[in-house]
């Protein structure tokens, strides 16, 4: 892993996985099967996680390259200039030829609560030549964000190139799918939400989000016994438990607090939090430290609508870290 000094220009991070447009519809509550409800609104937005990352991890000051594809639709280009203006390198985006890029139909009802049906489109058609077309990217990378909105092939060739260059890979198992070992062995930070970390491990039951910090320890110890050195589990409004195994790490399991605030759409605010995290640690914060400040902005990313528009920049977290 590549470590960078206090007061040193921060480290680049490579983001490799998806983008998509974001079709949002505002309900009261979500339907139930086979219900029709009216909504009350329609947006089309730029998303993605990794899109959404990038963007995060940018509007933060992080130094970020995006590898991924689009179509050459007015969604593509909506997508590749809200990168552009949160100044993520999108040289390594391709425009892929007769497919549509990628849309996610998402629900929000009155209580900021979101159901999401994905369309690959353009994503489906990334792969491990894409990664290796991008090569130079990874060098001198300190950090790569990676979410399984892709193929795992390609999830699986990029940790391989983020590995060979030094770089921390943050896998964020999300939408949940199988891994290969390999995939987690190249892996050092498991990033994952309450259900996602039950389902990594088989559906074994776990605590409530509000449960005591010590009973999710045996489920952080179960998740690194995977094959990942340290993970980070995002618990909604109950903010986010951390193993950080790193021989620098002095506190081995932390609690992250929460930040209070009136949530008004939590769509993307895991995504606003594995941007944030990125941005800390290419700066050189040990995971406890940056799961803290990604834990503020994605807190922040919640009090309005929308993904990429909701998140905050550097100066509105440390003014609530204050
Ligand atoms: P999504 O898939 O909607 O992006 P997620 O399920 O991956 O979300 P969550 O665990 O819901 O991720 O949220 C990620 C982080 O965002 C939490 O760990 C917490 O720090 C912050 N967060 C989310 N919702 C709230 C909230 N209502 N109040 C304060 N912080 C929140």
């Amino acid at each position: 892993m590549q470590t960078q000094a206090q007061g040193q220009e921060p480290g680049r991070i490579v983001v490799v996985g998806s983008l998509n447009a974001d079709l949002t519809i505002y309900t009261q509550r979500l339907p139930s099967p086979g219900e029709t409800l009216h909504g009350e609104g329609f947006t089309v937005n730029p998303g993605g996680k990794s899109a959404n990352q990038a963007v995060a991890a940018g509007r933060l000051g992080g130094n970020v390259s995006l590898v991924g594809a689009v179509g050459r639709d007015a969604n593509g280009q909506m997508l590749l200039d809200s990168c552009a203006a949160a100044n993520v390198d999108v040289s390594q985006v391709r425009r892929a030829d007769g497919v549509e890029t990628g849309v996610a139909v998402v629900t929000v009802d009155a209580h900021g609560e979101n159901s999401i049906v994905i369309s690959a489109g353009a994503n489906g058609t990334l792969s491990p030549a894409d990664v290796e077309a991008a090569g130079s990217a990874f060098d001198g990378a300190a950090v790569l964000c990676l979410c399984l909105e892709v193929g795992v092939d390609t999830v699986e060739a990029a940790a391989r190139a983020g590995a060979e260059a030094g770089a921390t890979v943050l896998l964020n198992l999300s939408p949940y799918a199988p891994i290969p070992a390999s995939l987690a062995r190249l892996s050092n930070v498991l990033l994952v939400n309450a259900h996602e970390a039950s389902q990594f491990l088989d559906g074994e039951q776990i605590p409530d989000p509000d449960a005591e910090t010590s009973a999710w320890e045996p489920v952080l110890e179960l998740l690194v016994a995977r094959g990942l050195p340290s993970a980070v589990v995002t618990l909604g409004a109950q903010g986010s438990v951390v193993l950080d195994s790193t021989a620098a790490a002095q506190k081995r399991i932390v609690r992250i607090h929460p930040t209070r605030v009136d949530a008004v759409d939590t769509t993307g605010a895991g995504d606003a939090f594995t941007g944030g995290l990125a941005a800390r640690l290419a700066a050189g914060d040990a995971l406890a430290d940056a799961a803290a400040f990604a834990s503020v902005g994605a807190a922040l990313a919640a009090t309005k609508k929308g993904t990429q528009a909701a998140y905050p920049d550097a100066a509105a977290v440390n003014a609530r870290l204050k």
